[in-house]
Order: C-alpha cells, then sequence, then structure tokens
C-alpha cells in the first residue's frame, strides 16, 4: 500500500526530528547550569545557544508540517497539490514526503516576490 508507505516515511522522520529536538534541549538545559565565569565562555555559550535555536526552530517547523501530511493521509487528501489540485509526483514525496505543492506551483511560489 502506497499511503501506508509514505506514512511511514513521515512517521519516522518524526520520531527523528522529536529525539533532535528532545537532545538539543537537554543540551540547553545542562548549559544553563553551568557557571560562567569569564566573558570569553559566555559569549561562546551564547553563541551555541543560537544556533541550537535555530535548528530547533526548523525542526519544530517541520515537524508541523509532518503533522499536517499525517492528517491528510487520515482525510484521503494526502498527495494533491494545494495550490492546482493535481496529484503531486511521487518522486517528489519520496525526497519530501510533507510537499505541500507539486513541482511547478512551488516554482511559481519561490519567484514570487513577498
Ligand atoms: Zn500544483
Amino acid at each position: 500500500m502506497e499511503l501506508e508507505y509514505f506514512k511511514n516515511l513521515l512517521l519516522d522522520r518524526k520520531k527523528q526530528i522529536e529525539k533532535n529536538i528532545l537532545e538539543t534541549s537537554s543540551e540547553l538545559e545542562e548549559l544553563k547550569n553551568i557557571e560562567v565565569n569569564d566573558d570569553g565562555d559566555y559569549a561562546s555559550i551564547c553563541t551555541d545557544n543560537m544556533i541550537d535555536n535555530a535548528i530547533n526552530e526548523k525542526q519544530i517547523k517541520e515537524l508541523n508540517e509532518i503533522e499536517e501530511a499525517l492528517k491528510k493521509i487520515e482525510d484521503g487528501t494526502y498527495g494533491v497539490c494545494e495550490m492546482c489540485g493535481e496529484p503531486i509526483r511521487k518522486l517528489r514525496l519520496k525526497v519530501k514526503p510533507y510537499a505541500k505543492y507539486c513541482i511547478v506551483c512551488r516554482e511559481i511560489m519561490e519567484k514570487e516576490p513577498k
């Protein structure tokens, strides 16, 4: 069953991201407990924090997209482009199982200035 295949892809990815987020946040907790004595250390911890936050934000966004895709599988609307209503190519879904748009619409959206 193809839908089952994509569902598993999504669930695997979801698990992986949740694990990453959990690991990052426990590292952040540890950092908070470290006593900072000189300015140099503090600066490097700040930079690391910012990088971790950026990674987390990206992963949380991806996690939301995965949740949406999983809902679509339940609704039976999975794999359909949200813009034109055409089915998204299987090859694209294999690379990005939570894709919302077909390649054509994706390209149009990327060209449009925001
Ligand atoms: Zn489309």
